[in-house]
């Protein structure tokens, strides 16, 4: 196997090459490629902005819009009210919002009731680690009867925060969509299905108004549609991330009713491998179907100080609202009763839709995706355009790429974040877009260096193979592991392999080579950009070697047309050669150079300051028994502000058990003066063998939570009963094996009766209760302006414990 060779004289056009793959015959006069090039790029340019500008969010609408119609204006003086401070479940601010929510609904007509119980988490909560979760909630829900109802349309959202910030998106977006979505519903004729709007408690602190909805409200016994709405973020569009199983027709309504569709079957299998849970978590089991929505990018903002009204973007908001309507008068018109199919589809967003088809085609389309490549390598050899050997190392090589792009992305972000420490506690830095362009020009340097490499000794048509030869074997991994992402390089390599047997088949001198492989590329542009973007914020800058990755297999695609970028088609020698070889370079040089910038551009613009601080993490944690008074952040390298007041590595979990466990930085604190949460001995019986304590735990002053906890080394817990309600006893692990949290506790305290079987003499108890804000203790000094807060639910947390030897 040698180099392809070819007589060709400086001077002197060069002649048309046999050997030569693809489009490249009809091309070997380097002007004739350039103009090619160019046409191709100009083409997948204007593919690519279709996409993009698909996925960009409508443009709010003023509050003099019509009636029926969603106004983000009109919405927006409803984000203004919930969050104009923080409201977290149980606090004084929340009852306010609570009750504008309750006044809202009515003034509409609505049958308005607010839901006050106790309930238990629903799902599993990453964090709460303190042991069984629980919360008192009121949650607030109203009803629109249908005419001829087939079944309860419910429309969900959490209207409470959490305690570091307002919500000003988090949740005030869903929140106030539902109650414009409620006004613009009760002007039209009324649907045909009854539509329930559910304004949840507690979300943040453990799903618990939802669970308490799903599982107990008269209105949720028998089931229905669940369409939630949340936001993580302030900006971008809202993407529907998350679908109950065998969502085909839910899917398709989607597709058909939301006015700007914008959703993967990938996002589905994404999100359920991150730890994130919302509302929708509390709706997934057989009574209930649903799709839930979020806009997801400025996460930066996400659970801080900085999620105000002024942050969110209203385009973000007019675009939840259009598709809440529209999807609240679609399934509150359809037959309700039978929308699980008994399959999940596959979906994607395409510029001016949604593309789905049922998810038992993955794997047969994954399967002729690579009879087709295979089909192309072979056609490719029989061609004399490459041999067996070439299309062997094509395939090979073309995984150096595929393995080298994440990898750099991910060593760059590393290298930034040494830079720059304070963007570890950030879910994406405040201005992330130059380094999410640093990323893809990182991507296309390794992309165009490898390609550069290569080229001359591998040749075009091998590369090119190769490259659609792991789209297809991806293709089939993922319609096994991740069925839902599986288009993602399926598609992409049928459609490469079907153009790439077009270019072979079809008169080489014409420009019909060159259109086919634009082709595969644009199909590539239109599957895999969207990805790309979507990803970044999906992901955060953390993980950005994802967007790399998916960028590289665009790339992949598009080598055909990459290769136009190279002034002369492979094989020729001399003078002309060496001068098309240091042009060839120059693309990855472009690229490389770009990377540089763009992460210099970032660093140089994302600067911290007051508008921007950089996030930290601190608490106090006071043993009312013993005096001592602790420090203590999640930072795993503190940050300067924080390591004022923290120093070595803890473990809290023997003298804070509700705080979870694993390892915090702690320092020395002064002793504040505050009151430990009272347990009280209401009842104490002993009978064969077991003894029954009836305890009331109450808080001496505002807490946002109380925990109680059990040395299971003095006794062992038979049966736990909280506010009337049986928890699980399951031990958990530690010195303090079983434990209850409890949010937003009443006044009056909360109730828990615990049977144990008594181990030796007394029974050792652990209460401790947390309130928020740091500011009045002593020794706390106030963060500079650009020192801001980290958006996590023990922020600011200030915990008061004390054991209790009964
Ligand atoms: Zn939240």
């Amino acid at each position: 196997m040698g180099a392809p060779t070819t007589p060709a004289t400086t001077g002197t056009p060069p002649r048309p090459v046999p050997g030569v793959p693809l489009a490249d015959r009809a091309l070997t006069r380097p002007r004739r490629r350039l103009v090619a090039a160019a046409a191709a790029l100009v083409a997948l340019a204007a593919v690519g902005a279709g996409s993009l500008l698909d996925l960009s969010t409508p443009a709010p609408k003023s509050a003099d819009a019509p009636a029926d119609a969603f106004s983000a204006g009109r919405a927006y003086e409803d984000v203004q009210v919930i969050a104009a401070r923080s409201h977290v479940a149980g606090s004084p601010a929340n009852e306010q919002v609570r009750a504008h929510l309750e006044q809202q609904l009515r003034g509409l007509g609505l049958e308005t009731e607010v839901q006050d119980t106790v309930a238990p988490e629903a799902g599993q909560l990453s964090g709460a680690a303190g042991g069984a979760t629980l919360a008192r909630v009121r949650n607030v829900v109203a009803r629109m009867p249908g005419t001829d109802s087939t079944g309860r349309v419910f429309l969900v959202a959490h209207y409470d925060s959490v305690q570091t910030g307002p919500g000003g998106n988090d949740d005030a977006a869903g929140t106030s969509t539902i109650l414009e979505v409620a006004r613009a519903l009760t002007t039209g004729p009324r649907p045909r299905n009854d539509i329930v709007f559910v304004l949840t408690d507690a979300e943040e602190a453990c799903l618990c108004g939802a669970s308490a909805f799903a599982a107990s409200h008269p209105l949720a016994a028998d089931g229905g549609v669940v369409l939630n709405l949340e936001a993580r973020g302030s900006t971008g569009p809202v993407i529907m991330f998350e679908t109950s199983r065998n969502n085909a027709k839910l899917v398709d309504i989607f597709g058909r009713a939301a006015p700007h569709p914008v959703g993967t079957s990938f996002a589905v299998e994404i999100y359920r491998a991150l730890p994130n849970d919302t509302d929708f978590t509390a709706f997934l089991d057989q009574k209930f179907v649903g799709l839930n929505s979020a806009y997801i990018d400025g996460g930066a903002i996400y659970h801080t100080p900085l999620d105000t009204p002024a942050a969110m973007d209203r385009g973000s908001l007019q675009q939840h609202g259009d598709n809440a309507l529209g999807l609240a008068r679609e399934f509150g018109g359809t037959d309700l009763t039978d929308l699980r199919s008994g399959h999940d589809a596959t979906y994607f967003p395409v510029p001016g839709g949604l593309v789905r088809y049922p998810g038992w085609l993955t794997v047969p389309l994954a399967l002729l995706a690579v009879a087709l490549v295979g089909a192309l390598g072979w056609l490719t050899r029989r061609s004399g355009r490459a041999s067996t050997g070439r299309l062997a190392a094509g395939f090979a090589l073309a995984l150096v790429p595929i393995i080298a792009a994440p990898v750099a992305a991910q060593l760059l972000w590393l290298a930034i974040t040494t830079i720059r420490p304070g963007y570890a506690e950030l879910l994406d830095p405040y201005r992330p877009i130059w380094y999410r362009l640093a990323v893809l020009a990182l991507a296309s340097a390794i992309l165009f260096t490898w390609y550069a490499l290569t080229r001359r000794r591998i040749g075009p048509a091998a590369l090119a193979v190769g490259g659609l030869a792991w789209l297809a074997v991806l293709g089939v991994l993922l319609a096994v592991a991740v069925p839902g992402g599986a288009y993602l390089t399926t598609v992409p390599a049928l459609a490469g392999a079907l153009c790439g047997l077009v270019a072979l088949r079809t008169r080489q001198t014409g420009p019909w080579p060159v259109v086919a492989v634009t082709a595969a590329a644009a199909v590539g542009v239109v599957i895999l950009l969207p990805t790309v973007v979507l990803l970044f914020p999906a992901l955060g800058m953390a993980m950005g070697g994802v967007a790399a990755l998916v960028a590289v297999l665009l790339g992949l695609v598009a080598l055909p047309v990459v290769d136009l970028l190279h002034p002369q088609a492979g094989g020729q020698r001399g003078l002309l050669a060496l001068r098309a070889r240091r042009l060839a370079v120059l693309p990855a040089g472009a690229a490389a150079v770009a990377a540089v910038v763009l992460a210099g551009v970032g660093l140089g613009v994302d600067r911290f300051d007051a508008a921007h601080p950089a996030p930290t993490h601190l608490m106090y944690a006071l043993d009312a028994g013993t005096g001592q008074a602790r420090w203590l952040s999640h930072e795993s390298d503190p940050q300067p502000w924080t390591d004022g007041y923290v120093d070595g590595v803890t473990d809290v979990g023997d003298d804070f058990p509700g705080l979870g466990d694993g390892e915090l930085r702690a320092g020395p604190a002064q002793s504040a003066n505050l009151p430990a949460p009272k347990l009280e001995v209401v009842a104490d019986a002993t009978a064969g063998g077991e003894r029954t304590l009836r305890l009331r735990l109450t808080p001496q002053r505002v807490a946002r939570l109380a925990t109680l906890h059990v040395d299971t080394s003095t006794a062992t817990v038979l049966r736990a009963d909280v506010a009337g309600r049986s928890v699980p006893v399951e031990p958990r692990a530690g010195k303090w094996g079983f434990g209850l949290v409890f949010h937003a506790p009443p006044a009056e305290g909360i109730e828990v009766v615990l049977t144990v079987r008594p181990i030796a003499g007394q029974v050792s108890l652990r209460a401790m209760d947390a309130s928020d804000g740091l500011d009045a203790l002593p020794g706390f000094r106030p963060r500079p302006p650009a020192v801001g807060v980290v958006g996590s639910h023990s922020s600011e947390m200030l915990a008061v414990a004390r054991t209790y030897p009964l």
